[in-house]
């Protein structure tokens, strides 16, 4: 068993943490509601993070003590407790306190949507996060913002996706954090920060047996951090640090709430056990199951990111029930209390997550097929013949199913994502 479950550690979910692809699309579309328009359309200078943490340095050093004591009362077991002082209120203080990349920076920017005009000197994605493949299928431009008046909407949109860019890479290594060993992530990703964007809270005996470790996932610890700062950036008067915090608890949720982010083998049902029970070779067994996973997790993510993209261009009935989705549903904790931390909210989101799991998974099965989502010597990350605009030549008929099926866990990523915004702006 044991030698197993080290090698589960390192293989099963070794998917990168995208959640959908591109958030600041699926931001864009879960806020607009006639309810929200006025505040998105409420316009703030952008702010260095610098001034920030200088102006609000006693406040932060009761918020990081606050954040420890809470973060002692949950399941999560892999941390220091952090602290920030007040005699030291600059980024890397902060990022220390905050157990992030003592390298991340945060730039003033704003991304570019894919209905404008492509920019004039554009700064590329990859300069912003090294680690991201440039695709000319997907909108990746951004431009300098230092100095300039922003939208409520052009932060929380741009910075929807900054967790993915620098802020979780390279902690495993900085025993001071308490992180430990990387629970699971690819091994030729030493860096990988996918821990912090997904968390397996619903697993049963036989996973959480073979690899205790799935469950160390710590996508709420950092949403509860965020959320914090957040409130007290809203509450202070820096509304650009407000909307920006805020973007990253809304990214760390809406990971959760794509269900690959939250069911580590959405498809292990009684059957799949049993034969894994009777295999020969049970390492293979494994090795499959996770080639197999992160294929379909990675198409699921293009399936809608193309959708999101284009649908700023090309409308189709298909494009136009996704993104309602996304803007429809009710807030999902209907009185917030000031007091409210992430918890309740993240607990329903997972459990819809998993709910819809195998039906999704199946479905992208279908829209796919066999070659690539059900045979294990495929590699998604390796096919340069893959082109993520290819599926949509299929007939509307094809498509059907799976559109159908995602509507669901977008309606929970655009009821989340309104709930999580209403919560970091109620301070206490
Ligand atoms: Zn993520």
């Amino acid at each position: 068993m044991r030698k197993f479950s080290l090698f589960i550690l390192f293989f099963l979910i070794s998917q990168i943490s995208f959640g959908w692809g591109a958030h600041f699309l699926v931001t864009d579309k879960a806020l607009d509601t006639p309810e929200l328009k006025g505040f998105l359309d409420m316009q703030t200078k952008s702010e260095p993070i610098e001034l920030f943490l200088f102006a609000q340095k006693k406040p932060l050093v009761a918020l990081f003590d606050g954040y420890y004591q809470w973060l002692q009362t949950t399941p999560s077991k892999r941390f220091l407790v952090g602290h920030f002082s007040e005699n030291d209120p600059t980024l890397l203080g902060f990022l220390k306190a905050a157990r992030l990349n003592p390298k991340a920076t945060f730039p003033l920017l704003r991304r570019r949507f894919p209905s404008e005009k492509p920019l004039r000197n554009p700064i590329l994605l990859n300069v912003i996060s090294p680690h991201e493949k440039i695709d000319p299928y997907f909108t990746q431009e951004f431009e300098n913002a230092q100095g300039r008046q922003m939208t409520m909407r052009e932060i929380l949109t741009t910075f929807s996706d900054e967790p993915d860019w620098t802020i979780d890479y390279a902690l495993w290594d900085i025993p001071e954090y308490g992180y430990g060993t990387k629970p699971y992530g690819k091994t030729n990703e030493p860096w990988s920060g996918a821990a912090f964007h997904m968390q397996f809270s619903h697993e049963n005996f036989i996973i959480r047996t073979l690899a205790p470790t799935v469950q160390d996932g710590m996508a709420q610890d950092r949403i509860e951090l965020f959320l914090r700062l957040s409130r007290l950036a809203f509450s202070t008067q820096h509304p650009y640090w407000g909307a920006r915090f805020a973007a990253h608890a809304i990214h760390y949720m809406q990971d959760l709430s794509q269900p690959y982010h939250a069911k580590a083998v959405p498809f292990a049902n009684f059957n799949y056990y049993l034969k894994f029970a009777f295999s020969a070779d049970k390492e293979k067994y494994i090795r499959d199951t996770t080639q197999l996973v992160s294929n379909r997790h990675l198409l699921f993510e293009d399936f809608i990111r193309g959708y999101m993209e284009k649908q700023d261009l090309v409308q189709t009935q298909e494009s136009k029930n996704l993104i309602q989705a996304l803007s429809s549903g009710k807030p999902m904790i209907s009185k917030i209390s000031k007091r409210e931390t992430s918890e309740n909210l993240f607990k329903e989101v997972s459990e819809r997550s998993v709910e819809i799991a195998w039906k999704l998974d199946n479905a992208v099965a279908t829209v796919y097929g066999p070659r690539m989502t059900g045979d294990p010597t495929y590699d998604f990350d390796s096919d340069t013949q893959y082109s993520a605009g290819a599926v949509y030549s299929k007939s509307a008929v094809e498509l059907e199913a799976l559109v159908k099926v995602a509507m669901t866990p977008l309606t929970t990523a655009g009821e989340a994502t309104r709930t999580l915004l209403e919560m970091c702006r109620s301070a206490p």
